[in-house]
């Protein structure tokens, strides 16, 4: 076995290259230096930087800022280099498993290629779907901000923030028995007549002042945030975002640029505005919304009669329409909701008298003192 190689030694700035002759010991490389000046080099201190492919010179370096580096032109240098020193052969090349390695490359380029073809053939949607659970709920929340300061910026809200305040008990309420709840919510109100309510990927509910003023009792606006509560925490709302995005917001996800992922906020707040959740995903957030409020001692009558009374007069109103393009009111729908919530009796005490409701729920509209 050849135990002996020829090579460089590069030193200093600028580099000075000196012929070597390099030993391979169990512990490490004895360098001896054309001018009789002897180096030991500890395995445990050597880092290959080059050398990983046919034909290519090894380059190994050792130190820090200023490194020496040793050049050996031989590659059967690295092949017994794992022969005699097997307990270091993870810091060094190995020849024998290059083939190896270029399979494992070529599966990566190939799984990267695998994704820009998913994009085309099977479309985002399943693309969608496989990356939603990968995406870290801080990512998830830093979106979710950029896209609540172009749908609910401080101007738009309401002054008044008794509707606010109200709705997030009513939150706090209904989450108080979910264990281990990954977002921290928040619930904003906008003044503005449309009857719609959004949920934000990362936590956030945005209720249109025009949705408040169209319930009947707080266990209806209880029943809505039940069931947007359920969007955020099933992340549908988030698997929506992704499924609408353009590719290069897509490729930030993926590469993990969490300031590219931010930057759609005005994208998608538009996104979120007109968003139509699938068949699926509403059913989910109806029942589990339904489950909820049992669970939290709300009647789930409230979500019920909220979709009677849009299903009886929401095609007359205007201020109705994006609401009920996203959430049909069908007899189907209200039939479900019916059966689940008669499945089990829940405990039920009122959340605010009604007498009362109605005068909380014109807060917002109503003139305030620094009018
Ligand atoms: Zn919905």
């Amino acid at each position: 076995m050849k135990t002996e190689w020829g090579g460089y030694y590069l030193a200093g700035r600028p580099a000075g290259r000196k012929p070597v002759t390099v030993r391979i010991m169990r512990l490490g490389l004895h360098i001896d230096v054309m001018n009789g000046e002897s180096l030991w080099w500890p395995h445990e201190e050597i880092r290959q930087t080059q050398g990983f492919y046919p034909g290519e010179q090894v380059r190994l370096e050792r130190g820090g800022e200023i490194s020496e580096a040793v050049l050996i032109t031989d590659d059967s240098f690295l092949i017994n280099l794992q022969q005699i020193a097997p307990q270091w052969a993870k810091r060094y090349h190995s020849p024998p498993l290059r083939a190896r390695r270029v399979a494992r490359t070529v599966y990566a380029a190939a799984g990267a290629v695998g994704i820009v073809a998913a994009l085309y053939f099977w479309g985002i949607p399943a693309l969608a779907t496989l990356l939603v659970p990968y995406v870290p709920i801080s990512w998830e929340e830093r979106l979710g901000e950029s896209v609540v300061q172009y749908l609910a910026p401080k101007a738009a809200r309401c002054s008044d923030s008794t509707v606010a305040q109200i709705a997030r008990g009513l939150v706090a309420q209904l989450t108080a028995a979910e264990n281990n709840l990954p977002y921290k919510f928040h619930v904003l109100v906008i003044d503005n007549p449309t009857i719609n309510a959004m949920a934000v990927p990362g936590g956030t509910i945005v209720l249109f002042r025009g949705l408040v003023e169209k319930t009947a009792s707080p266990e209806e606006l209880a029943g809505v945030l039940a069931h947007e509560l359920q969007h955020i925490l099933r992340r549908h709302s988030m698997h929506a975002l992704i499924q609408h995005l353009s590719t290069s917001y897509l490729l930030a996800l993926v590469a993990g640029d969490a300031n590219g992922v931010a930057s759609l906020g005005s994208d998608g707040a538009k996104l979120l505005g007109g968003l139509r959740y699938s068949r699926l995903y509403e059913e989910e957030a109806d029942a589990k919304g339904v489950e909820m409020l049992m669970a939290a001692g709300v009647k789930p009558d409230g979500m019920i009669s909220f979709f009677e009374t849009m299903a009886k007069e929401g095609h007359d109103l205007p201020e109705a329409l994006q609401f009920l393009a996203t959430h049909p009111a069908t007899e189907n729908r209200i039939h479900k909701l019916k059966s689940l919530s008669q499945k089990r009796a829940g405990a039920t005490t009122k959340l605010i008298p009604a007498h009362n409701w109605e005068e909380i729920k014109k807060k917002c509209s109503a003139p305030t003192a620094t009018k």
